[in-house]
């Protein structure tokens, strides 16, 4: 019977390229002990996102998933790190930067995908299988499964980071009542090297492998409400995500996978005009981003981002789209940031729209947004 896995297991590993499968593992199932105080601390020190499953012992014990699971395999997909022919962001023309892990289709559809051929394949040849496959959204961590599955090592950026693919991959999971033996965890690691640490804009990186989802750019801008004036003096210019401590990554140096077709990207989807994002109605925007993974929260975290990195680039050109958010937008948010912007950008033409605005706007949390942008307008030296 062991024969019959071994010979299986190997059969799996080289069948998983033609499945689309850039790199595969198995891990135990037994439960994450470790991840459990982990992430114990991490929620009782606030640090938590508010985007996970709530339940630690879900996230820890597979046992509470799946009748007496035998093993997880683990699967990694590598997407793009490079675009082609990137359109210019210029004054007059300014433009915003989706995140990498966004570029191609939606990469939840894509794992689902191969884990659904992987499901077929191994089902044709153990008829008594039984598996579920987990993306991202599932209970389990990704990223212990993948670590203990030996896909990669478990970094100070809090990626996975495999030594052949860096850590531009997708990870997907697959509990199954098949007894294959598991992988051992591979021997790489950091090392001495902090540069993600001290390269990541907000600090939120506050140890190796420990983040503060609160302060960390590629959750901000996922959220919904206003941010604060420091945060958003950081986003710069993006409209989804972060990938500043993965770029620094030397291990990630030259990789760039331009293999899987679905994960290709459009530059002008992913590095679009700011401007029109403004006013980009909700169908427009469903053809354009429906099928990335920034969709997920709707385009208002993205036009907020939009109006954030416009203030950022002081694009004076912007001004008169601003006020027009600012005068006639219904989302108090987007009214509320496009105060912040303005006031970021200055000039006689800003003052005058917030100044008007102020006498109109009703809603208390976007007056208090007008008045900082006054104060702050009244100390930039005269435009
Ligand atoms: S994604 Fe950006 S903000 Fe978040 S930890 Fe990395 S560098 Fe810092
Ligand atoms: S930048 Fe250095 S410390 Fe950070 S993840 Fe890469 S190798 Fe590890």
């Amino acid at each position: 019977m062991t024969d019959r896995w071994a010979k299986l297991k190997e059969e799996m590993i080289q069948a998983a390229p033609s499945l689309g499968i850039d790199k595969i593992g198995v891990a135990s199932a037994d439960p994450f002990v470790s991840l459990k105080q982990v992430l114990l601390r991490h929620r009782e020190l606030g640090r938590e996102s508010g985007f996970e499953e709530p339940d630690i012992e879900k996230r820890t014990n597979p046992a509470l998933l799946f009748e007496n699971p035998q093993s997880i395999i683990a699967i990694a997909i590598a997407y793009p790190s490079k675009l082609t022919n990137p359109p210019k962001s210029e004054p007059g023309a300014r433009r915003g930067i989706l995140s990498r892990s966004a570029w191609g289709e939606d990469y939840h559809r894509v794992l689902r995908d191969r884990l659904a051929r992987l499901e077929a394949w191994l089902r044709e040849r153990v008829p008594e299988l039984r598996a579920e496959s987990m993306v991202d959204t599932g209970a389990l961590s990704d990223r212990a499964v993948a670590e203990r599955a030996g896909i990669g090592w478990s970094a100070k950026n809090c990626a996975v980071i495999s030594p052949e693919l860096g850590s531009w991959i997708y990870l997907g999971e697959m509990i199954t009542n098949i007894p294959f033996a598991p992988d051992e965890p591979v021997t790489e690691g950091c090392g001495s090297c902090t540069k993600c640490i001290d390269a990541c804009p907000t600090d939120a990186l506050v140890g190796p492998g420990q983040l503060n989802s609160s302060r960390c750019i590629s959750f901000v801008t996922q959220t919904k409400g206003m941010v604060s004036d420091e945060l958003m003096r950081k986003i710069g210019n993006r409209l989804y995500g972060c990938d500043t401590c993965q770029t620094v990554c030397p291990v990630n140096r030259g990789k760039n996978w331009t293999h899987q077709p679905e994960l290709q990207p459009d530059p002008e989807v992913v590095k679009p005009l700011l401007v029109p994002l403004l006013t980009i109605g909700n169908k427009e925007f469903q053809a354009r981003y429906g099928h990335t993974s920034s969709a997920w929260r709707g385009k208002k975290p993205i036009q907020r981002n939009a109006v954030i990195a416009l203030g950022n680039f002081k694009e004076a050109s912007a001004v008169p789209d601003l006020i027009r958010v600012l005068e006639q937008d219904s989302r108090p948010v987007l009214r509320g940031t496009a105060a912040w912007a303005l006031a970021r950008i200055g000039g006689e033409q800003a003052k005058a729209a917030l100044l008007s605005a102020s006498g109109k706007e009703r809603d208390e949390e976007v007056r208090t947004s007008i008045s900082n942008a006054l104060e702050q307008i009244a100390e930039l030296p005269k435009k």
